[in-house]
């Protein structure tokens, strides 16, 4: 482990040139200490515009010149960054994620990293100058532009960091850190001081939009310490997210996450056989679609199933031309989707064997005559499908029956 700093701003941090200058004064402040790697997304909401003018003129873009064209966003962020950290007097220099040596598997739109050589980021370091890496892009082995899926930024800083030997890693964004609930839907929410990855991993999956799962996945594997700070309160702490021994002893539950970007989408009566949920996987698989929450109901005596799971809304289409394409082959009745679901769930590294929080949980929905779809729970969540107009009251009223307003959050 070495002191270099990597830092990432978020699109919201750098989302006007006033901003790029505010980020860049922390820059420049840690800059003479230490030596600093600076990643960052695009401007704002530039990423959705691109993506917008890329819908525009097809609905399915092609995927290899979609990565094009989005990478362009955080192209337009480092070169800005680096212009204003010269205009202060900082030696900066910008650099694309192919230009860094960020290599990706051959997919587009949602490509993992395989390999950084970082040898041009070191030879910039050790000549004194500050990096700035633009995030959520890299290039595949023919050298086309590949991105990471969206929020991938996060994911860059920490593969840098990773790559650089650096121990730590600060996730700068517009919130003070990680809170108990999103602040801005429940009042009571409580900013955590520290947890550890396997819950910011579930909050982060289950909707919470802090910080990207793939990001603490890799920061876990490499045992990469997280901060998650606001770019607009440098001074304040945030929140540490790491390894969090006796996290359970210390904390049972951590948080309650609301999911609105989701739909469910079923297929009913496949035949009750082996290889059907196979084939519906594959098919899904083949077009990259991610889903979650699967559930086959146990009907022993009618030879029939109901397979149901959730995507993330912005695959439903897709799901539903891909299931359709599937009915007649799996002589399935339909394909059903319902659009308007969203996912809440209750968080917590203490969760495992204590029957009463799933009996205290379905409890307090029932109590307010809040119906649930779907259930799914696994080691440290309990995730319920709700509508999504009962979303919020649904986490604000669990938030509150685990006192999660008074959490503990002093650790020794
Ligand atoms: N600009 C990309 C996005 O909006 C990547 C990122 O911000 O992390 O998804
Ligand atoms: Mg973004």
């Amino acid at each position: 482990m070495n002191d270099t700093a990597v830092l990432k701003f978020g699109g919201t941090s750098v989302k006007s040139i006033a901003r790029i200058q505010h980020v860049c004064r922390i820059v420049e402040s840690l800059s003479q200490s230490r030596p600093v790697v600076v990643v960052v997304s695009a401007m704002g909401d530039t990423t959705d515009y691109l993506l917008k003018l890329a819908r525009q003129v097809s609905s399915s873009p092609d995927k290899r010149e979609l990565d094009l064209l989005l990478s362009t966003g955080e192209q337009i962020s480092i070169a800005l960054t680096a212009m204003t950290l010269r205009q202060m007097g900082v030696r900066a220099l910008s650099f694309t994620g192919g230009q860094v040596g960020i290599f990706t598997e051959n997919v587009h739109n949602k490509a993992r990293i395989v390999d950084i050589n970082g040898d041009v980021i070191e030879r910039a370091l050790a000549d004194g100058r500050v990096v700035v890496v633009a995030g959520f892009q890299g290039v595949n082995e023919k050298g086309d532009i590949t991105t990471l899926g969206r929020g991938g930024s996060d994911t860059t800083a920490v593969a840098l960091a990773v790559s650089l030997g650096a121990g730590v890693c600060d996730i700068y964004t517009d919130v003070d850190g990680i809170y108990t609930a999103d602040p801005n839907v429940i009042s009571g929410a409580r900013l955590l001081s520290r947890i550890s990855y396997g819950e910011v991993l579930e909050m982060a999956r289950l909707g919470a939009q802090v910080i990207h799962p793939r990001a603490v996945e890799l920061a876990r594997r490499y045992g990469i310490k997280l901060r998650v700070r606001n770019t607009f309160h440098p001074e304040m702490e945030g929140t540490t997210i790491d390894q969090g021994e006796n996290m359970e002893i210390f904390r049972t539950v951590s948080g309650v996450a609301i999911d609105k970007d989701q739909a469910c989408v079923a297929i009913m009566d496949v035949p009750d056989q082996p290889g059907i949920a196979a084939r519906i996987t594959q098919a899904l698989c083949e077009e990259n679609i991610v889903i979650d929450m699967i559930m086959q109901s146990f009907h022993p005596t009618i030879g029939l199933n109901n397979i149901t799971f959730t995507v993330n809304d912005s695959d439903l289409d897709q799901t539903i031309n891909s299931l359709s394409a599937l009915k007649d082959e799996l002589r399935a009745r339909e394909v059903l989707a319902d659009p308007d679901i969203a996912k809440v769930s209750l968080i917590g590294a203490g969760l495992v064997g204590q029957p009463t929080i799933p009996a205290k949980l379905f409890g307090v929905l029932g109590a307010n005559g809040i119906n649930i779809k779907m259930i799914s729970s696994s080691e440290m969540k309990i995730t319920c499908v709700v509508a999504r107009q009962q979303a919020d009251r649904a986490a604000a009223l669990i938030h509150q029956a685990f006192e999660l307003d008074a959490v503990c959050d002093t650790r020794a």
